[in-house]
């Protein structure tokens, strides 16, 4: 995992959080391993952490897909999303069966070296790209 999904909570004598110095509701960060008073967090700090990291992930995808849909070139970045060339979408998947979508799925991209058969559609060219057995009805019909 890149970035620390899970916060438990722990209670450690003379611990505080490294960011907001609060004593309360800590856990180890990332850093645990290293058991020194810094690389303590507490859970707020956690969370802000991780939505920061999440933007970052999500920002360095899009710069690197480019911000607009490889389709139609739609520009406006709430239409956009991630889409998988080959459609192979479901074999994406969590141990628990769900498939890896949004903040898991942008962090599984910058790991693992922006990989070609990823791309940005807009939600038009998604929904029917998959409505129309993985061709863009724009494509189809020779945009
Ligand atoms: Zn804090
Ligand atoms: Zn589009
Ligand atoms: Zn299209």
């Amino acid at each position: 995992m890149i970035w620390y999904t899970f916060c438990y909570i722990v209670y450690y004598k003379d611990m505080y959080c490294s960011t907001c110095k609060t004593t309360e509701n800590l856990c180890p960060s990332p850093y645990a391993r290293y058991k020194t008073k810094s690389y303590y967090i507490c859970r707020g700090c956690n969370t802000r952490n991780q939505r920061a990291k999440r933007a970052r992930y999500k920002a360095l995808v899009y710069d690197h897909y480019g911000r607009k849909c490889n389709c139609c070139g739609e520009t406006e970045i709430l239409f956009l999303s991630v889409d998988h060339v080959n459609n192979d979408g479901n074999t994406h998947k969590h141990r628990s069966g769900q498939r890896v979508l949004g903040a898991a799925l942008y962090g599984q991209i910058v790991s693992s070296g922006y990989p070609d058969s990823y791309q940005i559609l807009c939600m038009n060219c998604n929904y029917g790209k998959h409505k129309n057995s993985g061709v863009c009805p724009h494509e189809a019909n020779g945009l």
